[in-house]
């Protein structure tokens, strides 16, 4: 016998128009490239998003077309999240900083017909302006500035806008087309899209507000500092709405005072964003006794591991709860989060903050297996790993012109690629990607466990665990280390911060200093390149 309920399609439009009926008096905040901010509401954006869509139509924009934006977190691009999926067309999010090849790669593969372009990104732009794809009708740039010369028309949102009326009225489409379009970063091979659903886009921001994830309310002042073109800013654009919070959305200056200067001005309660923002945050808050936060906001890490150290340091001098999630832009991203449970809700911070190192659990809508090499479920005890594969309502089932892929198994698991370990609790701790593990005489050795223990010395900026030939065990880990400014650690200082931390026979060979450490367009530490630049470095036997 079928239930006898209701049943309405679940789509990205629907969020929007929530948050204008009942959540009016919620603020958007947009910051632009000099840190002046401009206000609004979720009327207001229903009403641009609304506007925008009809330009849209009027250009003879189809359902299903890509539709492409290379900018950061403004309101502009806020209203284009909601008008191209809301009227049925997919919303292209490209990363402006992957390299040239990258982007006409995308573009090309995703047939985008609009490119929507923030001045601020102008340069990530032109420097493809040779090379746009054959399906490009137009580049649109979402703020007035001077119009670039370029191939194809040339225009600008607000004037596009100008004569709609935004009397629109969002249509009711099947939950499962496409809503968005996100490349994953392609630090091995070119980069492949994930082309996520309304369906999915509405259940993955209903999972993200539960308490023990995001825990957004109606209350709450968001700013997401990831940006709204690595895997949809995590999907805080919907989450924000959807729970009737306010929503800052930063612009593209990311340094840690006009960050500060955000939360402080804005009352910001929740932010999220990759290690490296924490990071130098921290940094420069430590710089000065008198930078304090009103009130500690609370903030979501993921992305890469986020060093203790750091969690430890907002926590014990500013109050400020660091949660750690652990996500892929192929699961929307939100796969793991390491929040407080039954078994763990009454150890001391000191334990807890040891603890939350780890990924954590699967929120519920995302489903986890750990197997061994043989297919069997490894052990819960910390030692055994495996790859980590997820299946849920958010998790990618294929990619954009790839749709069957060797990472997704025949009996529809996706292979994240990640080795983890799980304890008694059920917890992942993620020991490295499977292709970057260092392995020396056939064991294997978690890179990133060097990294993050390494970056607990009080020198070290920034640390990278690679492996490099050796005559006898083939592997053996090398850690590059950039120092902090006006510091000159030694060697031997460094893998003291190691020692009786890990086994004997994962201590680092030898510590190398470097200027920097190349990082991918996501932001993270790209071995890929790392292993390239000391492929010929050769320890003695
Ligand atoms: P992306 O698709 O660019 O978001 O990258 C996803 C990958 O980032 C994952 O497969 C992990 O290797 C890594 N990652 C994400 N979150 C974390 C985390 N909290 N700790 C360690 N690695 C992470």
């Amino acid at each position: 016998m079928l239930g006898l309920m209701q049943e309405h399609p679940l789509l990205v439009s629907s969020i929007l128009r929530h948050a204008a009926r009942h959540h009016r008096g919620a603020k958007i905040v947009s910051a632009d490239a000099e840190g002046v901010v401009s206000r609004s509401t979720w009327p207001d954006v229903e009403q641009g998003a609304a506007k925008l869509a009809q330009a849209l139509i009027r250009r003879g924009v189809k359902p299903g077309e890509r539709i492409a934006t290379l900018g950061w977190n403004s309101r502009e691009h806020l209203e284009l999240y909601y008008a191209v999926s809301g009227m049925g067309a997919v919303l292209h999010t490209v990363n402006p900083r992957l390299f040239p090849d990258q982007i006409v790669h995308i573009l090309e593969d995703a047939g985008d017909t609009h490119l929507f372009v923030d001045p601020a990104v102008l340069p990530a732009l032109m420097a493809v302006a040779g090379r746009l794809p054959k399906s490009l009708r137009a580049v649109v740039l979402m703020r007035p500035a001077p119009l670039p010369d370029l191939p194809v028309e040339v225009l600008e949102q607000g004037a596009l806008c100008a004569a709609e009326s935004g009397d629109y009225g969002w249509p009711e489409l099947d939950e499962r087309s496409a809503s968005s379009l996100c490349y994953t970063s392609g630090t091995t091979g070119m980069p492949k899209g994930v082309l996520y659903s309304h369906r999915s886009t509405v259940l993955h921001a209903m999972a993200s507000i539960q308490p023990d994830v995001f825990a957004l309310s109606a209350l709450d002042v968001a700013m997401p500092v990831v940006p709204m073109f690595h895997v949809n800013a995590w999907g805080i654009p919907y989450a924000a709405p959807m729970a009737g919070a306010s929503l800052v959305l930063p612009g593209p200056k990311l340094d840690p005072a006009s960050l500060f200067r955000l939360f402080e001005e804005e009352g910001v309660t929740f932010s999220a964003g990759v290690p490296t923002i924490w990071t130098l945050l921290l940094q420069w808050l430590g710089a000065d006794p008198s930078r304090k936060f009103a009130k500690p906001p609370r903030l979501v890490v993921g992305g890469t591991a986020l060093p203790v150290s750091v969690t430890g340091g907002f926590l014990g001098e500013y109050g400020v709860n660091i949660l750690h999630a652990w996500g892929m832009t192929e699961i929307s991203p939100l796969g793991s989060v390491n929040s407080r449970k039954a078994e763990n809700a009454d150890w001391d911070a000191a334990r807890f903050l040891d603890y939350s190192r780890k990924q954590g659990r699967p929120q519920f809508g995302v489903d986890f297996r750990v197997l061994d090499g043989s297919g069997k479920p490894i052990a819960q005890d910390e030692v055994a790993f495996g790859e980590l594969e997820v299946r849920g309502h958010w998790v990618a089932a294929g990619y954009f012109n790839h749709e069957s892929d060797p990472a997704v198994t025949e009996d529809g698991w996706f292979r994240t690629g990640d080795v983890v370990t799980l304890d008694a609790l059920g917890e992942i701790e993620i020991v490295d990607r499977a292709k970057d593990v260092i392995k020396s005489g056939g064991e294997w050795i978690s890179s990133i466990t060097l990294e993050n223990l390494a970056m607990g010395h009080p020198d070290v900026a920034l640390a990278a665990a690679i492996p490099v030939h050796h005559p006898k065990w083939d592997e053996r880990p090398l850690l590059l280390v950039v120092r902090r400014d006006g510091t000159d650690p030694t060697p031997e200082s460094i893998l003291a911060v190691l020692e009786g931390k890990v086994a004997k026979w994962w201590m680092p060979d030898r510590v190398e200093f470097v200027e920097t450490l190349p990082l991918t367009a996501t932001g993270k530490l790209w071995k890929a390149e790392l292993k390239r630049q000391w492929k010929d470095f050769s320890l003695p036997g």
